[in-house]
């Protein structure tokens, strides 16, 4: 398996083709761009299948001197989110607001510092308002010629990035990856025994990010564990408080371990992307100028883990509608395979109890739920109207 950035993207064969080819046309052709090579990119996929990871991966083999080595300085940096020719757009609410679009469009105008090209990276393109895509639709039209736009949309709403803008760029259609890719990747790239890569991998659904963070984090694997455990064991009045406890306890403790792991990886690409422990005559400046960088990332770090609750409850709230999809595929004899093979015992009980209305039914509030907290409303209030609702008396 290539140790290279586009070894990160699993299970993308074409997609990753694509990209290569694009970046030997960048690397060769006159002014640094061939007929394989465009301004504006959007990587489309299914949630999970690396929208992000393979435009950042793209990203890192335009500005790396060898295509994408995964180890200079320019490969860490666009993965670090440091690098001074890259900026990523990622939606902090439901959507990108216009100034925060001209702002963007109008740094990526200006010619590289020090790498090949000015980069921007926008996540969620769907999310933009109709001024922000007008503001970066006209940079799109006609690009600055070291300015590349990249763009990602979740597939399935393809209609909610303006066609203006769709229309202009190369679509690169993701898939969602195989079990044995995942299972694959797993051993090869993070490690993980094959027994373990594996059973992640059969219960992902197709996320290599879910796979991965469940074999990596016993806590995770608890976590999904516990979720798993609700629909069976919410009968009493004094169960749904109980679960509803539960749930959000185990959410606290997941998140705080998220954060404190995902913060630590991020110092430390954030030292080796400003060359901390160097010695000679630039350290002593770097060193004092990394100071402010790092004390700048641990503010941002500190505003991300207040959401950080909420996505892993979010996460909570997938597993429980796909344990209740497995019911409802189940009860009406579908040939479907279950998203929770390892706990088909578990379903077939709810199937017997509920049938595929009841879990119909049940679905539904668990994707109300979603929907309130993307809302903000308060999270133990909103668990507790769900546990209400998936009793079966
Ligand atoms: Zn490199």
């Amino acid at each position: 398996m290539s140790s290279d950035v586009f070894g990160e993207v699993v299970g993308q064969a074409a997609a990753v083709a694509v990209c290569r080819a694009a970046v030997a046309a960048a690397a060769a052709g006159p002014g640094g761009a061939g007929p394989a090579m465009t301004h504006a990119w959007l990587f489309t996929g299914p949630p999970g299948s690396g929208r992000s990871v393979a435009a950042r991966a793209l990203a890192a083999a335009l500005e790396c001197e060898s295509g994408g080595c995964g180890s200079c300085t320019s490969c860490r940096t666009v993965r670090a989110g440091t690098h001074a020719d890259m900026r990523a757009v990622i939606p902090e609410g439901l959507s990108i607001r216009v100034d925060e679009m001209r702002a963007v469009v109008s740094r990526a105008a200006m010619r590289p510092a020090t790498g090949r090209w000015q980069i921007v990276l926008i996540e969620d393109a769907d999310r933009l308002t109709e001024g922000a895509a007008n503001a970066l639709l006209k940079s799109i039209e006609e690009p600055p010629p070291h300015t590349v736009f990249l763009l990602c949309a979740p597939s399935t709403h393809p209609d909610d990035v303006p066609v203006t803008i769709r229309s202009r760029c190369r679509v690169v259609n993701l898939v969602t990856p195989s079990v044995d890719e995942i299972a694959e990747v797993l051993e090869q790239r993070d490690g993980v025994a094959p027994e373990l890569a594996r059973w992640a991998a059969s219960v992902c659904a197709g996320h290599v990010g879910r796979a991965r963070a469940l074999a990596g984090s016993e806590t995770s694997r608890d976590h999904r564990a516990t979720v798993l455990a609700v629909p069976g064991a919410v009968r009493t009045l004094a169960d749904v408080f109980a679960e509803a406890d539960a749930l959000l306890d185990v959410a606290k403790k997941e998140s705080a371990e998220q954060s404190e792991r995902r913060d630590e990886t991020e110092r430390e690409e954030l030292r080796i992307a400003l060359g901390a422990g160097g010695t000679g005559k630039g350290a002593a400046a770097a060193t004092r100028g990394s100071a402010g960088a790092l004390k700048d990332l641990e503010k941002q770090q500190k505003a991300r883990a207040t959401r950080t609750v909420r996505d892993v409850l979010d996460r909570a709230l997938v597993d429980l509608s796909g344990f209740y999809r497995d019911v409802i595929v189940y009860a009406s004899g579908a040939s479907a395979a279950l998203i929770n093979p390892d706990v088909a015992r578990d379903v077939h009980v709810a199937a017997s109890r509920i049938g595929a209305e009841g879990a119909l039914r049940r679905l539904d509030a668990v994707l109300a739920c979603r929907v309130a907290l993307e809302r903000n409303v308060k999270p133990d209030i909103a668990i507790e109207a769900l546990m209400m609702q998936l009793r079966v008396a």
